[in-house]
């Protein structure tokens, strides 16, 4: 493909202790592309976006926009546009809804602009503007959800890391998640999405990869892996 890569990673390892969780895991994502990540528990997906993220040490190549992340912190990562929206959600029970936005934007100075991106969540999430002013711990799980992608938003990604958002939700909440990641990717946003939900998630990507006991066993257009027997079987009940 002519599209730019954004990223790419070749033979990555990851062993907690003396276990393999990644072995020998090669991707690539292009700009705009939204990118499904398929895997039975364990098979090692958490742990893929972690890597991406340097939360836990890899062996391997890792190239984000043409340069090795190597040596590089978490929190530059988030600076270089790297936005993780961890399984789990993870938002600051004790602060509003309002300030976690705000969290996101962290590594930010543009003042202004970090403004209009506010405006810009609370648009694209009504329910979040609704509670704004509320501790973040008093939302629903799905609340919850909403805030930790509105809050990775606020970083102005140029890939956005996505781990189960519809993990435990309600099916009308999974939908209304689901109907945001397809608005993102009309938009344009380069996503790496870890999905339970094979079906969904698939339906939603462009291309997808299956995650097998830490190596890559298929991968290719989301549309044919939807078709493909051994995802059906495996994935897709
Ligand atoms: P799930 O869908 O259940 O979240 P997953 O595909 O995201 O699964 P990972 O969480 O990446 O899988 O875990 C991959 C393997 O690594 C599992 O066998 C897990 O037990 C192991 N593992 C994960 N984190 C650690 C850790 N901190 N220490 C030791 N082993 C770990």
């Amino acid at each position: 493909s002519c599209q730019a890569r954004i990223l790419e990673i070749e033979s990555l390892s990851v062993r907690y202790g003396g276990i393999y969780a990644l072995r020998g895991v090669s991707l690539s994502i292009a700009a705009g592309e939204c990118i499904t990540l398929v895997g039975a528990n364990g098979a090692g997906k958490t742990t893929l976006l972690r890597a991406i993220s340097k939360l836990v040490p890899s062996k391997g190549i890792i190239r984000f926009a043409g340069q090795s992340i190597a040596g590089r912190s978490p929190h530059e990562l988030v600076r270089l546009g790297i936005a993780h929206c961890p399984e789990g959600r993870q938002v600051l029970a004790r602060q509003t809804v309002r300030d976690n936005l705000l969290l996101g934007a962290y590594c930010r100075r543009d003042e202004a602009q970090i403004a209009q991106d506010l405006e810009e969540q609370l648009k694209r999430f009504p329910r979040l503007r609704e509670r704004q002013h509320q501790l973040a711990g008093t939302l629903s799980g799905g609340e919850q959800q909403m805030l930790a992608i509105a809050r990775a938003l606020m970083s102005r990604p140029r890939l956005l890391l996505l781990d189960e958002p519809s993990l435990g939700l309600a099916p009308n909440l999974v939908r209304e998640i689901f109907a945001i990641l397809a608005q993102l990717r009309q938009q344009g946003m380069t996503m790496l999405l870890v999905e339970q939900n094979a079906h969904l998630a698939l339906q939603l990507g462009d291309r997808g990869y299956v995650l097998e006991a830490g190596q890559m066993t298929l991968s290719g257009q989301a549309s044919d892996l939807l078709n493909d027997p051994r995802v059906q079987q495996a994935y897709l009940g």
